[in-house]
């Protein structure tokens, strides 16, 4: 199975694509998770990439669509594939499309998750993540500060740099401006499922499963 979700920041996509690759064993592939790893481990990439994040703009196409060429060049997409967060412009969008049919696949879903802005902006001021395998929390389900360890690495939690609320609000423009395009892109392909994002992790995944 080979897939896409999209949704604007916060909507929950990192969660449900952690859910959805293991239950179809398929590979996850999160550009935003890649980026930070490589900005923590100081590489090239990384210094590349580090002000776009942490400020919320989206890093040049070129520097990512070196990354994704990179990545299919592993045999980890034997089984299918899961994109989250790429692609993000309507450029990585049509690149994509022509790597894909370089390689002779096909896509087989987008899954859009939609929630509407305010909901939004709550969630990801309740958002903290693993450090080190990536797994998100909410901040109100921890009653001390000292608790927030990872339940199933035990590294520290910590917020993303880009979840302050300034830098939240220029995701959501950026979000708007390049990315929600890409919804009627994949329309036109008839590839695309609307998914209600409100409700419990595990509402949303019954809902997305239901369609695949
Ligand atoms: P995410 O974890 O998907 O919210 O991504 C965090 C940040 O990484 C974004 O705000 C961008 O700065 C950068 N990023 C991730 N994926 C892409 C992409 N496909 N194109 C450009 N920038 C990206």
């Amino acid at each position: 199975m080979r897939l896409i979700i999209l949704g604007a920041p916060g909507v929950g996509k990192g969660t449900q694509a952690k859910k959805i690759a293991s239950k179809f064993n398929i590979a996850h592939v999160s550009t935003g998770d890649i980026l930070r790893t490589e900005i923590s481990s100081g590489s090239m990439l990384g210094k590349k990439a580090e002000e776009f994040v942490h400020s919320g703009k989206l890093v040049p196409d070129e520097i990512i669509l070196a990354m994704i060429k990179e990545e299919f060049r592993t045999d980890k997409f034997k089984n299918g594939f899961l994109m989250d967060g790429f692609p993000r412009t309507l450029e990585q969008a049509e690149k994509f499309s022509e790597l894909l049919e370089e390689l002779d696949l096909n896509l087989d879903k987008v899954i859009n998750i939609v929630v509407d802005e305010k909901e939004i902006i709550k969630r990801i001021s309740n958002r903290i993540i693993c450090g080190e395998c990536k797994k998100v929390f909410k901040l109100s389900d921890f009653k001390e500060d000292y608790d927030l360890a990872c339940d199933i690495c035990g590294s520290k939690l910590t917020r993303r740099k880009d979840d302050t609320e300034e830098v939240i609000k220029n995701r959501l423009e950026v979000y708007k401006a390049q990315t929600e395009p890409l919804v009627d892109f994949y329309k036109k392909k008839n590839l695309v499922e609307n998914i209600d994002g409100l409700g419990t992790e595990n509402e949303i995944f019954e809902r997305i499963s239901a369609h695949l």
